[in-house]
């Protein structure tokens, strides 16, 4: 049988505080998206009101979204600090480190995600 591939815990955590970082970079710059759709009709029509307002809609979903990943990420590097990164939080057996090369911040194994 094959050796198993060993995963580098250093280069993962690199690469998860890049992506935070990254992940915090486009929060800073969307948030004139965020601000409250003003109610001015004599500025705007009907229309593109409703286009303001499915912005925000669309703002505010990417956002909470961004929220979610960072919360990974941040689990991730407390995993890592703890020294349990690696294992699958739902069976506790390793997670292939192919797997977690493509997501860092996965916490399950495949057979736990479901996917
Ligand atoms: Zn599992």
């Amino acid at each position: 049988m094959a050796q198993r591939k060993k995963i580098n815990v250093k280069t993962q955590k690199a690469k998860l505080i890049a992506h935070r970082e990254e992940l915090e970079r486009v929060g800073s710059t969307g948030a004139d998206a965020r601000r409250p759709v003003e109610l001015d009709q004599t500025r705007v029509g009907r229309l593109s009101r409703m286009d303001a307002l499915q912005d925000q809609a669309m703002a505010l979903e990417t956002d909470r979204r961004r929220g979610i990943e960072i919360k990974r990420i941040e689990a991730a590097l407390k995993r890592i600090e703890d020294g349990e990164y690696g294992f699958c939080l739902s069976c506790g057996e390793d997670i292939p480190a192919e797997r977690l090369e493509l997501d860092p911040a996965t916490p399950v194994c495949v057979d736990c995600a479901g996917d």
